[in-house]
């Protein structure tokens, strides 16, 4: 649903125009995969599929809350009442905003918002992210909170964090309110210092493509925390805070004092893929954009082999894409299902894709798919 729908749909339920509209986009994240908990690097783009949110302030600490893609009726909630993890379903991320800026001690009163979002749910697109943060972006905007972008990202992770209760980092939120247009966005973790990275696909003649394999992941399952708790056992058993401390080039040293096989993987994929943020960097910074291919698909090989978290559709998506012609692939976001990403010549987009689907009927697997991951703009007011 565009702007207009969702303003007509505001208009509708609430029988009052809205105060404003904005956009919050969701993401795939090109490199640095499980590495922003190990306090490291990441790089994710804004994709130009978004939430859009209309929405009013009112007097009375009442929020109202509306999907067009839930069927269901309004959320009625009240501001100085919000729980965590209450159990208010798809409404606890915009109430968990709400709950996570009161809580930092932000003057925000009730609201009336409707919502609708193009990001494809439970994709590995960080629909969730975009949802927090346009209603941050409102929210702050409204009630002239005047927080940087970085702030509003670190108050939509606490909202996804406490209060619906998924223990996720800070790439998707900071995707999705700091990105902007034709630019990956280089993130340290850590300080949580950004980069904008100009990443002009089109004047390359090259395109990256987005394989949703309909595959739902489900980050609740425990593998992520396992994941998790794997991290923070190596950095004890090495001495560090973070993996993030540990270099590339000690590494092998580094795997040498663990003793456990399984953290010892789990270090090796984080520590390497911090490297491969940093290789893909200097090659966009020297203008060798085609040579990042081979690095996104190491990339996939250390998420399938190291941290194993990969499953047989995105596997099949990236040795079918690879030899169908495209110059890398990798599994991106959290793993399980979701999506992955493939760089291809723009000329080869129609053949990979077709070989992508074709490998995918053969195998029995529901068709995936397939869209254009063009560098999107972050979170913005539409009017
Ligand atoms: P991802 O962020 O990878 O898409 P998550 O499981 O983190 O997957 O978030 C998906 C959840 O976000 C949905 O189950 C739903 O609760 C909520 N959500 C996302 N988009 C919408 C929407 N347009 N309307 C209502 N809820 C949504
Ligand atoms: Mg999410």
């Amino acid at each position: 649903m565009d702007q207009v729908g969702v303003r007509e749909g505001f208009e509708e339920l609430y029988g009052a125009a809205p105060e404003g509209v904005w956009a919050a986009p969701g993401r795939v994240n090109l490199i640095g995969e499980y590495t922003d908990f190990n306090e490291g690097f990441v790089m994710p783009l804004a994709l130009p599929h978004t939430a859009v949110a209309a929405v009013s302030r009112r007097s009375d600490g009442v929020l109202r809350l509306h999907s067009a893609d839930i069927d269901g009726p309004v959320v009625e909630l009240r501001v100085d009442e919000l729980v965590p993890r209450s159990d208010t379903g798809w409404a606890a991320y915009p109430a968990g905003v709400v709950w996570a800026l009161r809580e930092a001690g932000h003057d925000v009163g009730g609201a009336d918002i409707h919502l609708a979002s193009t990001v494809p749910t439970g994709a590995g697109l960080s629909s969730s992210a975009a949802l927090e943060v346009v209603t941050a972006l409102a929210l702050d905007d409204l009630y002239g909170l005047g927080l940087t972008r970085p702030e509003l990202a670190l108050l939509a992770q606490r909202a996804e964090n406490d209060f619906v209760g998924v223990p996720c980092g800070v790439m998707d939120q900071t995707a999705s309110a700091c990105c902007t247009e034709g630019h990956a966005l280089h993130l340290d973790c850590r300080d949580l210092s950004i980069r904008q990275v100009p990443f002009d696909l089109a004047s390359q003649g090259l395109e990256l493509l987005v394989v949703d394999t309909r595959v739902k992941h489900a980050l609740g399952d425990g593998a992520y925390a396992e994941r998790r708790a794997g991290c923070e056992e190596g950095a004890r058993q090495l001495g560090v805070s973070h993996l993030r401390d540990v270099a590339y080039e000690e590494l092998d040293a580094a795997l040498a004092r663990l003793s456990d096989e399984r953290v010892r993987r789990y270090v090796r994929h984080v520590v390497s893929d911090d490297h491969r943020v940093d290789r893909v960097i200097a090659l966009l910074d020297a203008g060798d954009v085609r040579a990042i291919g081979p690095v996104l698909t190491d990339g996939h090989a250390s998420l399938r082999d190291d941290l194993r978290i990969s499953c047989a559709e995105l596997d099949l998506t990236v040795s079918t894409a690879n030899a169908a012609g495209a110059l890398g692939a990798r599994m991106t976001g959290g793993g399980f299902g979701g999506s992955a990403v493939v760089l291809v010549e723009s000329t080869d987009v129609d053949s990979v894709t077709k070989a992508v689907m074709e490998a995918f009927a053969a195998a029995g697997f529901t068709a995936p798919r397939v869209f254009p991951a063009v560098p999107s703009a972050g979170a913005r007011r539409l009017s």
